[in-house]
């Protein structure tokens, strides 16, 4: 039975936001806090929106393999903690990581009962406008991601499933339904 749902797709496609929705609808879903070197964003907080680690404790974590998975996105680290799985695999519990590509790679050849989700953008106009009016990372910055986004869009066939974020409400329908069809 599938218990880890990977949702990826490039910054500022709407992972986040579907991803709030989707666990509305499906309330007994947990999501993976990743780890990552970034500083944090106004308004985020340690341990809740991300662990916040230094690039000593990062890498001290990798070498000690305490992850499941990580890369390097952006100029910054991000991996996702065995801890934040393990148990929870073990319980039964279903366990969400939001991910960049390579990493959701990794989870593909360790878990290959994950299921996989790519989120797409219905152009990369639209995206750079969702990620401009995000308003969370400078011009340099969104060039930065912008330029990852068009290799992580080559990426797509690789993924079972699929959904392109236009219509914010069509998009969390159809994220909603892969999610519980394979939970059922
Ligand atoms: P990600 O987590 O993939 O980086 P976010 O969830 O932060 O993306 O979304 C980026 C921006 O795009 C946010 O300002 C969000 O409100 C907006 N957004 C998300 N989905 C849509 C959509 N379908 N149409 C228009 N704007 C959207
Ligand atoms: P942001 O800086 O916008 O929070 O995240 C940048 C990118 O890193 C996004 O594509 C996000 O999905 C990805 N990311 C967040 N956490 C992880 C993680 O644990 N592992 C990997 N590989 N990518 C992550």
């Amino acid at each position: 039975m599938a218990r880890v749902f990977v949702i990826t797709g490039p910054s500022g496609v709407g992972k986040g936001t579907l991803i709030r929705g989707l666990m509305e609808r499906l309330p007994d879903l947990e999501l993976s806090v990743s780890a990552t070197t970034r500083e944090p964003r106004a308004g985020e907080r340690d341990g809740v929106d991300y662990h916040f680690l230094s690039r000593d404790e990062f890498d001290r974590r990798v070498a000690a393999g305490d992850f499941v998975e990580h890369a390097d996105y952006a100029g910054r680290s991000y991996g996702t903690l065995r801890s934040e799985l393990e148990d929870r695999v073990a319980a039964g519990v279903p366990v969400v990581l939001e991910i960049e590509v390579q990493g959701a790679r990794q989870v593909r050849a360790a878990m290959p009962e994950a299921v996989q989700v790519f989120i797409a953008p219905p152009s990369l106009p639209a995206l750079r406008t969702r990620l401009v009016g995000r308003g969370t990372d400078d011009a340099a910055e969104v060039e930065r991601r912008l330029q990852v986004a068009e290799q992580e869009l080559a990426a797509q066939p690789e993924f079972g499933h699929v959904v392109v974020n236009d219509r914010l409400d069509d998009a969390l329908e159809q994220l909603t339904t892969v999610v519980s069809d394979e939970l059922d």
